[in-house]
């Protein structure tokens, strides 16, 4: 299980990027004291939509863990983006024998929607 901290460290990252989204590209005011989550009930697409399951694994107990074959996701891979959802060996069994370049992995593995964000 990821600790109780852990949760509420990757719980404020995602949180704190949907702010920016909401407020950057949806022009979506998000006054302080309402919590985030409420205005993401509404996105259903993009990058609002994989912030917003990640904030439900957090609530749900999964978070952290491959989709797949449920082992821990890299904690490198989960601070790089919080809504990875699959692990390396899972990510790179998907796509054994492709030509994909590394680039493309890399966004696969971070089931990317969007433009990066700053590291
Ligand atoms: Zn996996």
């Amino acid at each position: 299980m990821m600790t109780h901290e852990e949760n509420n460290e990757y719980r404020v990252m995602l949180e704190e990027e949907a702010r920016r989204v909401l407020e950057e590209e949806f022009h979506q005011h998000v006054p302080p004291s309402v919590p985030v989550s409420y205005f993401l009930s509404y996105k259903t697409e993009g990058r609002l939509a994989s912030l917003r399951e990640a904030l439900d694994r957090i609530e749900a107990g999964t978070f952290g863990y491959c989709l797949l074959c449920r082992c821990k996701i890299a904690e490198k891979f989960l601070r790089k983006n919080p809504t990875t959802r699959l692990c390396l060996y899972c990510a790179l069994g998907r796509e054994w024998g492709s030509e994909k370049d590394l680039d493309v992995l890399w966004k696969m593995i971070n089931s990317y929607t969007g433009p990066d964000s700053t590291e």
